[in-house]
């Protein structure tokens, strides 16, 4: 197996370094239209995959697998010719003479390790910005969803040539031997647990990594939010994928003089959107599952252990093992100290707590580790300020809950704890790209020289001019 990866490995640095390094942009614009029909063409394909592995709701595919990986393409094809142009750089009077340029060059043979919660679009969004910038990648899907494993096998089979693309399958043991090989660069989507693992396993090799990892959301909610508005938005970025996204609401902290008011709001949406009995709620069709066994059984032992310690069901906690089923739950009555909010919850249960003063709030959301996304639901200008300049986060949305990925000009990526680096559009590239400094210096009069040992009377007074500053 792991002479297999070698072999990949290899051919894939030796096509990088025959042909793509000095092809033109054309052609990298050409494999992502590629892309691009076969995706349109396969769209039922990718739909049915994704329903089979989670019961992923087609329309969600749609919305949050599709979309946003054609957005991803149109959006390099449109920029493409201007995120590789070479950048000229003003040159400083102690180097006079001298040109320099920026070229943006392809780092070379990339690795893309992808999760299994959006397991289409984060496998294929990474691998756009890797091709954009002139890489060979090797793609690792998530072991879990082995349907959308499969159709990307196919996908990158149909579209790609294994010496320039290639998808690659295995859990722990395999994506460990990968870890193994010389990569340019190695962007990694996943639990902060195993992105540590990828960081140690790499360090003797000094390769780069981008980490685009998760954590414990908050979303505040003050006495100046809009509170129906607020509780439509969250019952949907709450329980959108079924709650397993990463930038999923891990955790509502409102004003403790709001809070009934908010529940009541938020049952009337939630019910709007879901249904209003438990086997309702079941047979919804906007409801995806649970993604496996695995995944039911953290999440039910959580919420047995949150409701152990003092947390109150305000409605949900139905389950069917078989169907790995939770039905989506708000609990009531949490307090920092609660299991629950020690953890990334990654499922539909959604825990409230509440504060007195806007400083409590802030103190705990410092409690936490830097989280991926943090919501604050205030029409106050002075409140929104006042939580983005106390607070640490990957990005952050006022009113609103998950549509920062959406925006093709935003940075997508965590901070600390929550990840290392960017994706998406031009950030997305950058992480595969080289920034090469190219300084082009005259073979005649370059005043450098002029600096050069030994230091007499004349080059003392060159240098203290030169060094001069203020
Ligand atoms: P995971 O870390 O368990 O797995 C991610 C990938 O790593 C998989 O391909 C898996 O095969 C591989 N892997 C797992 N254990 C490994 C090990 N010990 N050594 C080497 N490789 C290993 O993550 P997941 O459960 O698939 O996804 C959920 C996590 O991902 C959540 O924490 C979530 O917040 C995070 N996430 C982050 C983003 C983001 O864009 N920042 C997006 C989606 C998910």
């Amino acid at each position: 197996m792991e002479q297999d990866y070698q072999n990949i490995f290899k051919t894939q640095q030796e096509y990088f370094q025959s042909t793509l390094k000095t092809e033109r942009v054309f052609n990298r614009k050409e494999r992502l239209r590629k892309l691009k029909k076969w995706i349109k063409q396969n769209q039922n394909s990718i739909q049915e995959a994704l329903y089979n592995d989670f019961k992923k709701v087609p329309e969600e595919v749609l919305i949050s697998e599709i979309k946003p990986v054609i957005s991803e393409i149109n959006h390099a094809l449109k920029s493409l010719r201007d995120w590789t142009a070479h950048q000229k750089v003003t040159t400083p009077i102690s180097l006079i003479g001298a040109r320099a340029r920026i070229i943006p060059e392809a780092k070379g043979v990339c690795l893309v390790i992808a999760p299994w919660n959006f397991p289409f679009m984060l496998a294929v969004g990474p691998v756009i910005s890797a091709l954009a910038a002139g890489n060979t990648v090797v793609l690792k899907p998530s072991e879990m969803t082995p349907h959308t494993e499969q159709l990307l096998q196919r996908l990158f089979k149909e579209v790609f040539s294994p010496k320039l693309a290639t998808v690659v399958t295995g859990g722990v043991k395999e994506t460990q031997q990968l870890l193994e090989l010389p990569w340019n660069h190695i962007f990694f989507t996943g639990s902060p647990q195993v992105g540590k693992v990828v960081m140690r396993k790499v360090a003797s090799l000094l390769t780069s990594v981008t980490l685009e990892l998760g954590g414990r959301n908050p979303a505040i909610i003050t006495e100046k939010a809009v509170l129906t508005n607020t509780a439509k938005k969250l019952a949907w970025g709450k329980f959108f994928n079924n709650g397993q996204s990463c930038v999923s609401p891990n955790y509502i902290l409102i004003d403790k003089k709001i809070k009934e008011q908010f529940i009541r709001e938020f049952k009337f949406e939630f019910v709007e959107m879901y249904g209003n009995y438990p086997k309702e709620i079941k047979n919804n069709k906007s409801l995806t599952r649970i993604v496996n066994q695995h995944h039911y059984k953290r999440l039910t032992s959580l919420l047995d252990k949150a409701i152990e310690n003092g947390a109150k069901v305000l409605f949900g906690n139905h389950r069917d093992e078989k169907d790995n089923y939770l039905s989506p739950t708000l609990l009531d009555n949490v307090t920092p100290d609660n299991p629950i909010f020690k953890e990334e919850i990654f499922g539909p249960i959604l825990p409230i707590l509440t504060y007195e003063t806007k400083k409590d709030a802030l103190n705990i959301v410092l409690s936490t580790d830097t989280p991926l996304a943090f919501y604050v639901f205030t029409e106050s200008k002075k409140e929104q300020n006042y939580f983005l300049k106390n607070t640490r986060a990957g990005t952050t949305v006022f009113n609103d809950t998950t549509l920062q990925f959406a925006h093709p000009n935003l940075p997508f990526g965590g901070i600390g704890t929550s990840g290392i680096g960017k994706a998406h559009g031009y950030y997305g590239f950058l992480e595969f790209t080289n920034q090469r400094s190219v300084l082009k210096q005259r073979t005649w009069g370059a005043i450098s020289q002029l600096i050069y040992p030994k230091y007499n009377t004349l080059k003392k007074a060159i240098i203290k001019i030169i060094t001069w500053y203020e």
